[in-house]
């Protein structure tokens, strides 16, 4: 288990205490003992020069013994030759030579030396006075006994203070560790809150940290961190939303990629991917997720009905692989590539006719059949005518393709009654419902939709039939439909009739001079407008063709309406 703070604390102040109080008990336990040492050479340096008085110069006599017991110290003559004269204590004739004690030799050099030592004499621990005297020198020791008696009380209220004074200060770390221990937990439990998202000023103003002056650096510290990381988590947020809705916002997928495990999907690639992306996020295709391993040329690959051109960005453990859908693309350009090979084909027939016509009259011309001239120059003339025909279309419909709608008021009664007085339908009994709607639309593009129509329901219905033309309002839209009375369309046709070139009966349709196109163009001007066209055919009953026009009631142009459709 941990230990906590206030543990730490104590035990580091005993430590420190324990540490003091040795080093000062040393100290003072050397100090107290060099004076009582001092006090005592001091002393006994009085009493050697009182012994020196005494004894005066003529031989030792026993009076030594008993200045040594009244002095309470013992006395020692050491005569020139460092030959023991006397000795309160031992037998001189038992002594060593004492010229070689150091007391001794300080003595005779500088008039007074001092020692202490274990005696090999009295095995004790004595200190040694010793005065020269003449050629004698008088020595005095005492046992250093009493000084370790009389520091005993010094050590014993050295000992008593330390030990108040640590237990006093071992409360005041109590104190201080408790208080300190308190302000830190609530100090962890606001930095923990602020972490979860609470604002710093609510947790560290006012409240037990503020009134702490402790810890006011502190918390103030962590107030202006939790700010900062606000602040700088703010400007993240601002950086992944932007982020999110640049990459929400494009048409490219975007995915993020670990192997198989998908960390992002943009909405356009979770679009593309459908159901190759699982709902844990894994990718289902296994190509894809190989792929996303190295770098490579951009690959198409198709998910579901989606034509998709993948490029991969790999790095070391997260790919990133763009997605682009090109089924549109691909298609349109298939759509082109097929239209010019159509257009020069139907271009073709005609002008291989009219080669063709004109080879013959000019043989016919030479031959002088003036009836042969006129026949196969009528038949460069109704060529010419559909050639006329064709280009006329193609050049309606790229017109419509290429630029935007001039648009203005468009009164579709009125279109549509121009129309009807226009087109051939003498054949056929025409009537007309026509409600007052105006849209908002390119009057010509209109009328070219509301002719071809006309036409087709003129040449597919037999004399004594009948054409209707109705305009009306349907909901939020205007509806122009036309319903002839004619051949009606087979249903398996009915899918494609609004193909470029695709004509149901091709044989009869040549005859009749029909390029194929008409349709094509009303689909385009009703697309162009935000529209669309409808058809209900029946063979042998007739056929309706209707065009839808959004009605703009709102704020949105038709110029709008129109690029979108673009
Ligand atoms: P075309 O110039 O051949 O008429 P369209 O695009 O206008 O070309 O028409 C495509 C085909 O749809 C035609 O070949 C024709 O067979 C058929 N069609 C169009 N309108 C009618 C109609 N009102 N009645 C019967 N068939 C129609």
């Amino acid at each position: 288990m941990k230990s906590g703070l206030g543990t730490k604390l104590a035990v580091s102040y005993v430590l420190s205490v324990v540490v003091v109080f040795v080093v000062t008990a040393l100290f003072i336990d050397q100090a107290a003992r060099s004076g009582f040492i001092e006090e005592l050479t001091t002393s006994t340096q009085a009493q050697s020069r009182a012994v020196a008085v005494a004894l005066g110069t003529g031989p030792v006599d026993r009076s030594v013994s008993d200045l040594a017991e009244a002095l309470g110290v013992r006395i020692t003559v050491i005569d020139a030759e460092g030959v023991v004269e006397a000795d309160s204590t031992a037998d001189p004739a038992t002594m060593t030579n004492h010229n070689d004690r150091p007391e001794i030799i300080e003595a005779r050099a500088e008039g007074m030396g001092t020692s202490t030592r274990l005696s090999q004499t009295v095995g004790e621990d004595l200190l040694y006075v010793a005065i020269r005297d003449g050629d004698r020198v008088v020595r005095l020791a005492v046992p250093l006994e009493d000084v370790r008696e009389r520091m005993f009380p010094v050590r014993l209220r050295a000992l008593l203070g330390a030990v108040v004074v640590s237990i006093a200060g071992l409360a005041v770390v109590v104190v201080v560790s408790r208080r300190t221990q308190r302000l830190m937990r609530a100090l962890t439990a606001s930095v923990t809150q602020i972490a979860a998202g609470r604002s710093a000023e609510e947790l560290l103003v006012g409240g037990q940290l503020e009134s702490s002056p402790e810890v006011s650096e502190l918390s103030e510290a962590v107030r202006s961190m939790s700010d900062q990381i606000r602040a700088r988590v703010g400007e993240l947020e601002t950086e992944q939303d932007l982020r999110d809705r640049v990459l929400e916002a494009l048409d490219e997928g975007v995915l993020l990629l670990r192997g198989a495990l998908v960390d992002y999907a943009n909405p356009a690639a979770r679009r593309m991917l459908g159901s190759s992306l699982s709902a844990d996020g894994r990718l289902r295709n296994q190509a894809l997720a190989s792929l996303a391993a190295e770098r490579a040329a951009p690959i198409r690959m198709t998910f579901g009905a989606r034509l998709v051109e993948v490029v991969v960005e790999p790095s070391a453990d997260q790919s990133v692989v763009v997605l682009r859908d090109v089924t549109d693309r691909v298609r349109t350009e298939s759509i082109r590539r097929d239209f010019v090979a159509d257009a020069s084909h139907e271009l073709k027939t005609p002008v291989a006719a009219i080669r063709a016509a004109a080879e013959t009259i000019q043989t016919a011309a030479e031959d002088g059949d003036m009836a042969a001239v006129s026949h196969f120059s009528r038949q460069v003339e109704a060529s010419a005518y559909r050639l006329g025909r064709i280009v006329s279309d193609l050049l309606d419909l790229s017109r419509l393709e290429a630029r935007d709608l001039d648009v203005g008021p468009t009164d579709l009664a009125a279109l549509a009654l121009e129309e009807v007085a226009a087109a051939e339908l003498d054949h056929v009994t025409v009537t007309v419902d026509l409600d007052p709607v105006v849209i908002q639309g390119s009057p010509p593009d209109v009328a070219l939709a509301l002719r071809n129509l006309l036409s087709n329901a003129a040449r597919h219905t037999d004399a004594g039939g009948t054409v209707h033309v109705a305009v009306k309002t349907e909901g939020d839209e205007a509806v122009v439909s036309v319903t002839d009375s004619g051949s009606g369309i087979p249903a398996r046709d009915l899918p494609r009739i609004f193909e470029r070139f695709y004509r149901v009966d091709t044989a009869r349709s040549r005859h009749t001079g029909a390029t194929g196109l008409g349709l094509a163009i009303v689909r385009h001007v009703a697309e162009r407008h935000g529209g669309r066209v409808a058809v209900q055919s029946e063979l042998g009953v007739g056929s309706t063709f209707r065009i839808s026009f959004p009605l703009l009631t709102s704020g949105l142009g038709i110029d709008q309406v129109a690029r979108d459709f673009t």
